[in-house]
């Protein structure tokens, strides 16, 4: 007999994201989190169009849109002049624009519409630390850091949403390849005291990018090129503040500032999405770089897939490891995909020096100014990221569709 139908091991975006659509299947699912709170640090700002359509499923868009800005417009600049501009205002999407809205809020309505569904359950500060396999299913062991004991629980299937450095990954020892870029970035957010309101700005220069995004409650994120991973304690004060205005000619006041912090990037990738009944999803399964915005929304359509295929091997107690195989497939072709965009995105970007950056700026003002620019705005929103949406990829995938639907 099993505890669970489901466990999810992590809750962050991921896990919450396919808990709320496994309960709209009512699915009995157990979501296990070793954090008491979530993650106060700045992550994920950009959702996408394909992402607010799978917020949709479980009648979330409406909430997400209240609360976060929407980005239909991007100015890029050069060292002096302004090179362009992309509009998402005519992409083929119900959402025409990139929602600005902080992981933090994205979890914290997430979970709380999770705690208003039955047959699902979270535990926090509990810690998965173990995995055995048995006949159609698997025993977990989890340790409860609230009352210091020890839990073994059973269930039909594991999703490991555990982040890029997944504990469930490393007991199941599934090879991760992948490396470190050598780029290195410093972000903060400020209430905004530009005239940008909704606009998100790129500035590449030869003296290293800067990227700035609206943020809900008249606030503004600067993320800055920078040439070594910079800790706390290197940076001089105003550091950031200097930077943004050598490199744009922009003063940001000292204490309109909120938090700094910098990150360095990576690209990851499994060799396998899942061993038997245990499945990858998320930052688990990927991980790239955060310039180009892709990792939670790349997650965001794991779970949406991945939510199909449980419910239906749950619905007719039928586990068919070729539908697996499937979700592997496609979802690693559309991580290969996102990983090569975002890489794509921060190469140009970081160009560095006078004459380097003067031809890649004459490239990009070609670029921006030609008919060209038109597939812009569908490469960077994803819509039209390969195998990137289940309801597209159903009407192709005759079999996936005629077992899950
Ligand atoms: C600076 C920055 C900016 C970013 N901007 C964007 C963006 O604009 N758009 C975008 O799409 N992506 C962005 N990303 C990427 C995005 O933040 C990640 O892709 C996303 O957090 C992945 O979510 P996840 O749920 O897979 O993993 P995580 O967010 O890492 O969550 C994993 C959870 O699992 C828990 N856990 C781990 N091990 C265990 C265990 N053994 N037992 C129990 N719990 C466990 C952890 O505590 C954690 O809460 C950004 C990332 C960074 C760093």
């Amino acid at each position: 007999m099993m505890d669970y139908q489901v466990v999810i091991c992590g809750a962050g975006p991921i896990g919450l994201l396919l808990g709320n659509l496994l309960a709209k299947e009512n699915i009995k699912t157990l979501i296990i989190e070793k954090k008491l709170e979530s993650d106060q640090h700045s992550k994920a700002i950009g959702i996408t169009p394909p992402s607010l359509g799978i917020l949709k499923k479980i009648k979330l868009d409406n909430l997400f849109i209240q609360q976060g800005v929407k980005i239909n417009q991007v100015w890029i600049h050069g060292s002096k002049y302004q090179l362009g501009s992309l509009t998402f205002r005519n992409i083929k999407s119900e959402f025409q624009f990139i929602l600005s809205l902080p992981q933090i809020q994205t979890e914290k309505n997430l979970e709380d519409h999770l705690r208003n569904q039955g047959n699902i359950k979270i535990l926090r500060n509990s810690e998965l630390i173990d995995i055995t396999p048995m006949d159609q299913g698997i025993e977990i062991t989890i340790i409860d850091h609230n009352h210091s004991q020890t839990q073994h629980l059973k269930t039909s299937y594991l999703v490991a949403c555990d982040g890029g450095k997944s504990s469930v990954r490393n007991l199941l020892k599934i090879v991760n390849p992948g490396n470190p870029y050598q780029d290195t970035f410093l972000m903060g957010d400020f209430f905004d005291s530009t005239s940008f309101q909704q606009e998100a700005h790129l500035f590449f220069t030869s003296l290293g990018s800067v990227e700035s995004f609206p943020l809900p409650a008249g606030k503004r994120r600067w993320i800055i090129q920078t040439d070594q991973y910079r800790t706390e304690n290197d940076l001089q004060d105003h550091f950031l503040i200097d930077e943004i205005q050598k490199r744009t000619n922009i003063r940001l006041n000292p204490s309109d500032q909120m938090n700094e912090n910098p990150f360095g990037v990576q690209h990851y990738l499994n060799s396998n999405y899942f061993k038997d009944r245990v499945i990858f999803c998320g930052d688990s399964a990927h991980t790239m770089s955060p310039i180009g915005g892709q990792g939670m929304n790349t997650g965001f359509a794991d779970a949406d897939l991945l939510a199909m295929i449980l419910s239906y091997f749950l619905k007719e107690s039928s586990y068919q490891p070729q539908l697996l195989k499937r979700y592997e497939k496609y979802r690693k072709k559309a991580a290969q995909a996102a990983t090569f965009r975002a890489w794509s995105s921060m190469r140009i970007g970081t160009v560095k020096g006078k004459f380097q950056s003067f031809f890649r700026n004459l490239l990009l003002f070609a670029v921006l100014n030609l008919p060209l620019k038109a597939i812009l705005p569908a490469y960077f929103s994803m819509i039209n990221i390969p195998f990137g949406q289940s309801d597209l990829l159903l009407q192709k995938d005759l079999l996936l569709k005629n077992l899950i639907e």
